[in-house]
């Protein structure tokens, strides 16, 4: 078998050799009393991770978007109306949610690679009464970072729930679920959380337990619906089985693990850990003469970069850089995609893996033509690291 490349994209990333050797364990049931420990421990790992001791976890066999129409499917009856602060592709995939489920949908939009300004959402929110504020914490398509706790006390003051999909950021951005108010945050088993992709993650504060409790309507979808997955968290995190549909009894084990090493290595010194990262590969950007796709240095993400290609690169840089044992993203945003390219640097990543991935970009960079002095990126994110 091949050794694959180094994985630096925004998900899913590579996984630590204790996650892989949990991957490798013999099959359990899903009533076995060590996976229900594990299912347990990982339920309650989770509140530490999203900093939110007071919310109800979830752990569903799904992707990022299970999770996101979780939320909306819980949280949305027809005719709520509902504010999506859009910061691009994965916005707009909420916003599409949110209308499949019956919502009115306003967009607080802004350029691609910016967020709308305070003053523009405030001046929504007190335009008509919301059910509830979206916003994508990371926006993976343009690397742009939003600030959620100042939007979050203005959803507040408003007396709208805040829904944060944090599936490019939880694990890697500061969130702090239950000081900001936050009232729902998901995120996915692939990205920042270093798990193998299969799980959809969702935390639910009770103002967002008791809003899907004074539902008039029923959810109109079965898998979705948290009347059927409430019993089954709160039976597994009690260490007792239940049944609904079968669990992904690998993927959670393997979940726990990963989950068990951000909480080992404690979310202050992770985020702090994801800065400095960035900080050495902002650092290389800048001195191989790249620009990011952001605005401005306050809504660039930490968990990845978005950078435009230089005059002359195209995407086939993303291929030369893979031919150099490294693989890095494409664009995604719609307007944008053949524009610039993506480099995720979150989870397991560390100075080592940024300075192999700088390199094998300059060499890609070299063998798609373009000119810079061998070595400056890799010097300058050295000199960060080091600093
Ligand atoms: C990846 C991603 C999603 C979708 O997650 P999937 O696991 O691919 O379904 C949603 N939102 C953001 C911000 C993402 O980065």
């Amino acid at each position: 078998m091949s050794t694959p490349n180094l994985l630096m994209i925004p998900g899913p990333i590579g996984l630590s050799s204790d996650v892989l050797r949990a991957l490798s364990e013999p099959q359990r049931g899903h009533l076995d009393p060590v996976f229900m420990q594990s299912f347990s421990r990982a339920l309650k790992r989770l509140r530490e991770v999203f900093v939110a001791p007071g919310a109800q976890p979830f752990i569903v066999s799904g992707s990022g978007t299970l999770a996101m129409e979780m939320s909306v499917a819980n949280l949305i009856q027809p005719g709520d109306k509902a504010l999506v602060v859009n910061t691009g592709y994965f916005s707009d995939r909420i916003a599409t949610m949110l209308e499949l489920h019956g919502a009115q949908v306003t967009h607080v939009k802004a350029e691609p690679g910016d967020v709308a300004s305070l003053g523009d959402v405030e001046r929504a929110l007190s335009s008509t009464s919301f059910k509830l504020m979206t916003v994508t914490h990371v926006d993976t398509s343009t690397a742009v970072l939003a600030p959620v706790k100042e939007l979050a006390a203005l959803a507040k003051k408003y007396g709208a729930l805040v829904v944060v999909d944090g599936v490019c950021s939880v694990g890697g951005e500061a969130l702090e679920m239950d000081a900001w108010g936050v009232d729902v945050a998901f995120t996915a088993s692939q990205k920042a959380l270093g798990a193998p992709p299969g799980l959809a993650v969702l935390l639910a504060s009770p103002r967002a337990m008791e809003a899907w409790k004074a539902r008039t309507k029923p959810v109109a979808a079965m898998y979705l619906d948290f009347a059927q997955w409430l019993p089954i968290q709160q039976a597994y995190e009690a260490g007792t089985p239940s049944y609904f549909a079968t669990p992904a009894v690998n993927l959670i084990m393997a979940l726990e693990v990963s989950l068990g090493e951000l909480v080992a290595e404690t979310m202050p010194v992770r985020i702090a850990r994801h800065q400095t990262l960035a900080r050495a590969a902002r650092a290389a950007w800048s001195a191989l003469g790249l620009v990011s796709l952001t605005h401005r240095p306050e809504v660039t993400a930490h968990t990845l970069s978005a950078l435009k290609y230089p005059a002359g690169v195209d995407a086939s840089l993303v291929k030369h850089v893979a031919a150099q044992g490294v693989n890095i993203a494409g664009g995604l945003h719609p307007a944008l995609k053949a524009t610039y390219f993506r480099v995720g640097h979150m989870g397991a990543a560390t100075g080592g893996t940024v300075l192999e991935t700088v390199g094998a970009l300059e060499r890609g960079l070299s063998a798609s033509g373009y000119r810079f002095d061998a070595g400056v990126g890799v010097a300058a994110a050295q000199r960060a690291l080091t600093a």
